[in-house]
């Protein structure tokens, strides 16, 4: 079957746009242009007549890439499937079959008949579709790495070697999630360094490769992934992760010396640019070896991270090499910076990386020494990773500029790549290294993906110069903006016009700044100045000394207040009541370090769980401000003349607001102001073990509601804080007559209670209660064939662990899809991945930013936890029980819980039934997808569940079927954000409608409607 091998037709490859002469812009008229131009077409001009490059062409010729590239939908799908293609490799042609028809006829998808053909295959056809695909997508990866292993790629290097070009080879692999895949990767480095040297020993001497105008350069070049060499490369913790990484590292880079290997540090995602800079500059100041590190010029930070190292090396004293790269995470940091609401890291325009790739090429060669005299104080060395021949062609004329030799400058690039530049630089005599990727697809998938997406990118240098064969003048032109936009009307920067994008609200003039509500954006705690500001906060944190001791005829004569002032609440101003909220959302903005540490000291949350607390509180406000003021607008039903209907709301009367010790913050924060901005007056009622930031939040409205003018008495009267014992006062409390409305959170059992004496009305209760009760959970994680086990695995273990596993949305059931039984190969790979990566846990003090298990709440918790747990060793196989280190309780004066996994645990067990509200998970066995939603759905919880799938059909069945209050597809189960995941569930974990959803605030009013009759002696206003 050829569908997808048809042979390059010679026009594609062949026909190039030979440079002429050079633009006659106004920019060309620097003679810095001239000269880049006219090396630039050198370059180009050999790049194109070059007989060895066919191989890159190769890719773009391949029908699946010509597709790709005319399709953006076909090309969605197309890499999607790739992606999932090592997963379904092990598993036969008709897995392979079936994913494939499933991505393709998603909607929106155009697909080739070719294609489509094939399709409709059935029986042995389908086997043979399913090979033809196979051997395709092999074909492409096999463009981009170069073996399985450094032995399978040696040839390959040798052949490379000879015709002038030396490597520097990459084991794939990123982001490990245990310590015994980093062990395995730090082996298998440790083996390449010490046994390549002698490999390549006998190798011909080439001179061009192996100097420069400083002295001689290595032979063996290697790359290496940080983030490959340790589980915990979190910058939260720098010092901690920098010991762990160099408990691996410094081995390795000790080999290196010693075998006088060079090193190479790439450089990865945003999040860990400063922590690879401070890594590899201690790496460097406690180690002489030959060391390099990549530097991402499609930062907005490029430039001064350029001056930094530059800067450094001369304080060091240490002669470096920086491979510059323009960077191969565009897309992901543009996309995580939306989801995270930061300030975009990288260029929004390629223009702009361009030009600040020119401007780092020209600060490290400032720092290039001139001779190996100089050498000896330190300085940069200068490698770019790039296809782009204007890029390259202006480091030339900089060289030159700069009177420093060609040897001064080597170029990198990547293997599969530009083939024709490669032979051409050779040519140039210019010092050429290929980047040589080994290993097996499944680590290598991300690599090839990048790949995939840099090839096809519209913005691609490469594309425009070897298959659209734009001429020399547009392909060396100045980095500038095209010729043609205005340049007022660069792409707006995301964050900046989030709130109008997303709309999750309406905007409300006079409520805030009037835009739309969007979301407090959590910390960034890779960067420094964040983690050290919120360190200092914890230590200044103190947590009130708060009794829980309110009687219950405390809480009555609160009551009695707030019902006396009821009337004049309701009556106020509905723009006065959003302003209060708004206020208490600034307030907590202005202290949220300080609120987050309360929470850190008070219920053992860890950073970025007290700090998401502290978000959501502030979101809570922010949105049910805007939600309200037009609840209360009188809207206007029809247009029928001679007749005014319209409908309005009412509040209902005093609210009892009970809140759980689990987002002691957030939760008490959301419920107290949807009922005081819907004009209800409110007894607080915090849970016992944290009535500390509960406190601070009353201090809080107040000061609020003094600053929006509220007089002072009412207040009072409105707002109650009332710590007490939750069955004697806080029982007394819901069952007041003059309480119209419970917002609870919390246990089942208590939730229960609520609603049945909620259902008993006395005479002289004058209204029927409303009760809003979000209960608890036991949500369960589908494990689907196909999924990415990588982000599966840590999303499972932060749904269970996060928080010690202590929130109802907590995922507590795993069940993983094996169609070869509950010891099959799948479910017993991600078991084992699961354990291994849970492993990699710190538990501790959670003021410490490497904790990423604190205690659970109190004593009691801890043996109701520990009596599950014993359960769940009779009931099935304990695969993981993570001790907590010794001296921690006593230390720190909490109980300590550490995180334990179960396998081979039955649908009956207790621990697959009940809510243990702690870090205990058990992984369950389904034999299909159907099995797994059956069992998933099984639980009379119905709050929060996740799957993890690449199969597009199953997610859209797990759509339809599993039946849960908030679904989370290929992403954890946990966290939900005001606004963009409305919160609760159904079942027995709650009625209600969704805090943080637009109808949340509906259960705290009451409709009324109006008709009135505008007809006078015949004749009517309108008419
Ligand atoms: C030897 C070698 C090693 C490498 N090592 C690393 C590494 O350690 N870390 C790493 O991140 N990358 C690394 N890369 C990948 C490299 O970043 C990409 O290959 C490179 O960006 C392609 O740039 P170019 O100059 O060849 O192509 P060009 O086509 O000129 O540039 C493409 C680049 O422009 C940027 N871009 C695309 N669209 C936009 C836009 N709208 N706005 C702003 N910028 C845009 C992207 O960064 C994209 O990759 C390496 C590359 C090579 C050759």
């Amino acid at each position: 079957m050829g569908w997808f091998s048809r042979k390059p037709s010679p026009k594609q490859v062949e026909q190039v746009v030979l440079p002429t002469s050079a633009p006659r812009s106004g920019e060309a008229d620097s003679a810095r242009e001239a000269r880049i131009f006219d090396l630039g077409a050198d370059f180009l001009r050999r790049a194109r007549t070059h007989k060895t490059g066919l191989l890159s062409a190769k890719f773009y010729s391949d029908a699946l890439m010509e597709w790709s590239m005319k399709d953006p939908e076909f090309k969605v799908q197309m890499f999607r499937f790739v992606d999932t293609f090592p997963m379904l490799r092990n598993r036969g042609g008709e897995a392979i079959f079936d994913h494939l028809h499933d991505y393709l006829s998603q909607p929106g998808v155009t697909v080739p008949p070719v294609i489509n053909a094939a399709l409709k295959a059935g029986g042995l056809l389908k086997g043979a579709a399913a090979a033809t695909i196979a051997k395709q997508i092999e074909g492409m990866a096999g463009k981009f790495i170069a073996g399985t292993d450094a032995a399978s790629a040696l040839p390959g290097l040798k052949t490379l070697w000879d015709d002038g070009i030396a490597f520097s080879v990459d084991l794939l692999g990123e982001t490990c999630v245990s310590d015994s895949e980093a062990d395995e990767y730090a082996k298998k480095y440790l083996d390449l360094i010490q046994n390549l040297p002698a490999q390549v020993a006998g190798w011909p001497a080439n001179p061009r490769l192996e100097s420069d105008h400083l002295g001689s350069v290595p032979r063996v070049n290697v790359s290496v992934k940080i983030s490959a060499l340790s589980a915990r490369t979190d910058p939260i913790d720098t010092e901690g992760a920098i010991g762990d990484l160099m408990k691996r590292l410094l081995p390795i880079l000790e080999t290196a010396r010693d075998r006088g290997v060079f090193v190479n540090f790439d450089m990865e995602h945003h999040a860990l640019k400063d922590f690879t800079i401070e890594l590899f500059q201690r790496c460097c100041e406690k180690l002489d070896f030959h060391a390099g590190l990549a530097m991402q010029a499609y930062l907005k930070s490029g430039p001064d991270d350029a001056r930094r190292m530059a800067d450094w090396a001369k304080r060091a004293r240490r002669l470096v090499t920086v491979r510059l790269v323009k960077g191969a995470y565009w897309d992901a940091e543009t996309i995580k910076s939306e989801l995270h609401g930061w300030p975009c890291p990288v260029w929004a325009s390629k223009w702009q990386t361009d030009a600040c790739f020119e401007k780092m090429t020209d600060i490290y060669l400032d720092a290039c020494p001139r001779s190996a005299d100089e050498a000896k104080n330190g300085g940069i060395k200068l490698a770019l990773g790039s296809h782009n021949a204007r890029s390259i062609a202006a480091a030339m004329a900089g060289l030159e500029a700069r009177n420093l030799p060609r040897e001064a400058l080597e170029l990198q690039m990547l293997h599969g790549m530009a083939d024709q530049l490669k032979y051409a630089a050779a040519e140039l005599g210019l010092r050429m290294r290929e980047y040589v990727p080994v290993g097996e697809m499944i680590p290598g998938m991300a690599y090839l993906v990048r790949r995939l997406l840099e090839n096809t990118s519209n913005e691609s240098w490469l594309k425009a110069g070897f298959l659209d064969n734009a001429d020399a003048g547009q392909l060396l032109r100045a980095p500038a903006p095209a010729a043609n936009a205005d340049s007022a009307k660069q792409p707006a920067d995301l964050l900046a016009i989030a709130p109008e994008r997303h709309r999750l609200t309406p905007g409300v003039p006079g409520v805030g700044d009037g835009r739309p509500f969007f979301t407090e954006a959590v910390r960034d705690f890779s960067v420094k100045a964040q983690r050290d500001a919120f360190a200092a906060a914890i230590a200044r944190a103190t947590v009130p000394k708060i009794a829980n001791d309110r009687t219950v005829d405390q809480a009555k004569d609160m009551i009695a207040k707030a019902d006396a002032a009821f009337a004049a609440w309701r009556d106020t101003d509905p723009r006065k009541r959003a302003e209060v909220l708004v206020r208490t959302a600034a307030l907590m903005r202005r202290q949220r370090d300080g609120l987050a540490g309360v929470m850190i000291k008070e219920s053992g949350k860890t950073w970025r769980e007290a700090d998401a607390d502290v978000c959501e509180a502030i979101d809570f406000c922010d949105y049910y401000a805007r939600l309200a003021v037009p609840l209360f607008e009188r809207t206007r039903l029809g247009k029928f003349i001679g007749e005014l209907d319209e409908t309005l709301y009412q509040p209902r009367g005093v609210a009892a607001v009970i809140s759980p010790w689990n987002f002691p913050l957030a939760i008490l924060a959301g419920m107290t102001t949807a009922a005081l901005v819907t004009g209800n007056p409110v007894i607080m009622k915090p849970a016992e073990q944290t009535p500390g930031i509960a406190a601070i939040l009353f201090d809080i409205l107040q000061d609020a509601m003094k600053e929006s003018g509220i007089d002072r008495t009412l207040a009072q009267n409105i707002l109650h804080f009332c710590p007490a014992p939750g069955e004697s006062t806080g029982a007394a409390i819901v069952r007041d007559p003059r309480v119209a409305i419970i917002a609870f959170t919390g246990s089942k059992a208590v939730g229960l209670d609520i609603l049945k004496a909620a259902g008993h009305t006395p005479d002289e209760q004058p209204f029927v209660k409303k009760v809003v009760c979000e209960m608890g959970g036991k949500n369960a994680i589908i494990i689907d064939t196909s999924a990415d086990l990588d982000e599966a695995v840590l999303a499972v273990r932060a749904s269970a662990f996060g928080f010690q596993g202590q929130k109802c949305s907590a995922c507590s059931r795993v069940i993983v899809v094996d169609p070869e039984g509950p010891d099959g190969p799948a479910i017993s790979h991600f078991t084992r991945r699961l354990v291994e990566a849970s492993r990699a846990l710190t538990i501790g003090d959670p003021t410490l930013p490497g904790t990423d298990i604190g205690p659970v709440i109190d004593a009691e918790s801890k043996a109701k936890i520990e009596r599950y747990i014993e359960l769940g060793k009779k009931e099935s196989r304990l695969e993981l029980s993570l001790p907590v280190p010794a001296g921690l309780e006593d230390r720190t004066g909490r109980a300590f819980v550490g995180p334990h996994i179960f396998s081979h645990v039955p649908e009956s067990a207790a621990i697959a039934r009940d809510e243990i509200f702690g870090p205990v998970v058990a992984v369950l066995h389904a034999k299909d997808f159907a099995d797994a939603l059956r069992i998933a759905n099984s639980s009379p919880y119905k709050l929060t569940g996740g799957v993890f799938s690449r199969k597009p059909s199953h997610l859209e069945r797990a759509k339809r079927e599993f039946r849960v209050g908030n679904l989370y597809l290929n992403r954890g189960c946990t966290g939900a954000l005001v606004g963009r995941h409305p919160f609760g569930g159904f079942g027995m974990s709650g009625v209600g409608s969704k805090a943080g959803g637009n109808d949340y605030l509906l259960q705290f009013v009451e409709p009324r409607a109006i008709a009135e009759n505008t007809l006078r002696r015949g004749f009517a206003p309108e008419l």
